[in-house]
């Protein structure tokens, strides 16, 4: 789809019921409800912190979002008190075959099998409507490879290697996605869906510009599948040799720049030549983003045709924050075309410990021209925030000062369009040994700064499976005090 056909679509007038009022939400996984009861824990949500929508963390394979704590980490205060080491993941709603067509793997296939045949959503929903509670169901794309036929939606890289994701412009990936959100959509009466993809285009991986551990294979970049070639070579904007060449070219430059290599004009320099030969190379990031936006759209125009009253709308990954390449993608006005919100993710205290991270990466990568704190002033200037120097910041987390800067970024770009943005908020997302943890002040400091800054809402991430109650008391006394209870 070309940049001007999707600027053309105008937003569909939706009935979002997020209109008034401030949106409290928290992000819950179904053990939670099997090891606490639905009653108790949605007890727990409205008293300790006047919860009024759940976000169900209803497909993934990721423990991010599902599952008890991450094994290893301190168990929080409530729950069963062991590691789930079994966890599966999966669909932990009833599967509905029909709503499903040529999607190369079995949907039944996608069943979480972690707790019997309980189906998640039937066992909230009414008990959360009972107390007026808005249930919005929250996907993401994190899968496992032992599902049978998973390998033919897979992205391909560039040496023509299977890639460890699925490719966005496989017709049997978006067939599954289509058909997972009708599902949902047609057999609960849901007030919304939220949808989170955290992954960027091959220029992003192969600069290593994301948190994480050791720098990325510049050789495993995609995709290049048939899929995504013949997509490119129809739209005629670029030539597919050139991004092909690019980025093996781009491969041998980052292997020099690993081996710890300055070349005569520095790294920044010769990155800007490779550039200037290979347009193709800033070309392919955008054609990645654009696939992204148009499976929202499709997304987003499924949900819609079935139950117009219905909330679309995405998690946008935290990399938003650190890397400006990410957040150059994050065109909040071009999103709003196809989300009725955003859950903007700015997760103070995990932040610093990430932040510290991309700073590594991208400094042993297109960055190497400057010192680590250089290339961190760089980007707290770029990004518009300013927290602690390189070595604190994993000891110290961001402050909520951040979190109201990029509300208000957030906010501000969202201005004229009838998009919702929600602020997403760290309750003990889990960090290293002895980094910064969160606390019921800081905790309460953040939810105060983003409500304080005019977001309309907030949503408790990642998981209610890894939140100590007096962290979420913490942000329910900010409720309180902002006069929301
Ligand atoms: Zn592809």
């Amino acid at each position: 789809m070309q940049r001007r056909e999707f600027l053309a679509i105008p937003a569909l007038a939706a009935q979002v019921p997020f209109e008034t009022g401030k949106m409290i939400g928290i992000q819950v996984g179904a053990v939670s409800f099997v090891d606490e009861g639905v009653d108790r824990v949605l007890d727990i949500f409205e008293r300790t912190a006047h919860i009024n929508t759940l976000f169900l963390a209803v497909f993934t394979y990721g423990r991010g979002i599902a599952g008890r704590q991450v094994p290893g980490q301190p168990l929080p205060d409530h729950g069963k008190q062991e590691y789930d080491l079994d966890f599966h993941g999966g669909n932990y709603a009833t599967v509905h075959p029909e709503y499903y067509r040529d999607t190369g793997i079995r949907p039944e296939e996608t069943r979480a099998p972690d707790h019997g045949d309980l189906d998640l959503v039937a066992a909230v929903l009414p008990e959360a409507r009972k107390r007026r509670m808005q249930v919005i169901l929250w996907a993401e794309d994190v899968w496992r490879d032992d599902i049978p036929g998973i390998d033919q939606l897979r992205e391909i890289d560039l040496h023509g290697r299977r890639g460890a994701r699925l490719c966005l412009n496989n017709p049997y990936h978006r067939n599954f996605l289509l058909g997972l959100v009708e599902d949902y959509t047609r057999s609960y009466e849901i007030d919304g869906i939220m949808w989170g993809s955290e992954r960027q285009g091959a220029l992003g991986n192969a600069l290593s510009a994301s948190h994480g551990g050791a720098p990325n294979d510049a050789g495993r970049v995609g995709c290049f599948c048939p899929y995504c070639e013949t997509k490119a070579r129809r739209q005629g904007r670029f030539d597919f040799r050139g991004v092909r060449e690019g980025y093996l070219r781009l491969e041998e430059m980052v292997n020099e720049w690993h081996a710890g290599e300055r070349p005569t004009d520095g790294r920044f320099v010769s990155f800007l030549r490779l550039l200037m030969r290979y347009p193709e190379l800033l070309a392919w990031e955008q054609f990645w983003h654009d696939s992204l936006r148009e499976t929202y759209l499709a997304i987003y125009r499924k949900v819609k045709s079935i139950r117009p009253e219905a909330a679309v709308g995405w998690h946008i990954w935290h990399n938003n924050s650190f890397s400006p390449l990410y957040r150059a993608q994050q065109d909040v006005r071009e999103l709003s075309r196809c989300s009725d919100f955003l859950k903007v993710v700015m997760y103070h205290n995990a932040a610093g410990e990430r932040m510290a991270s991309y700073i590594r990466r991208v400094t042993g990568n297109v960055f190497g021209d400057f010192a680590p704190q250089e290339t961190l002033d760089f980007h707290y200037r770029v990004m518009n925030y300013r927290e602690k120097d390189l070595p604190s910041i994993p000891f110290t987390g961001f402050s909520a000062d951040y979190v109201a800067r990029e509300t208000r970024r957030a906010l501000a770009a969202a201005s004229g369009t009838r998009l919702k943005i929600w602020s997403g908020i760290d309750i003990d997302i889990p960090t290293e040994a002895g980094h910064s943890q969160c606390t019921p002040e800081g905790t309460k400091a953040a939810v105060r700064a983003a409500l304080g800054a005019g977001a309309h809402g907030v949503l408790l991430s990642r998981k209610y499976s890894e939140m100590r109650l007096a962290n979420l008391r913490g942000a329910g006394e900010a409720i309180e005090e902002l006069g929301l209870a």
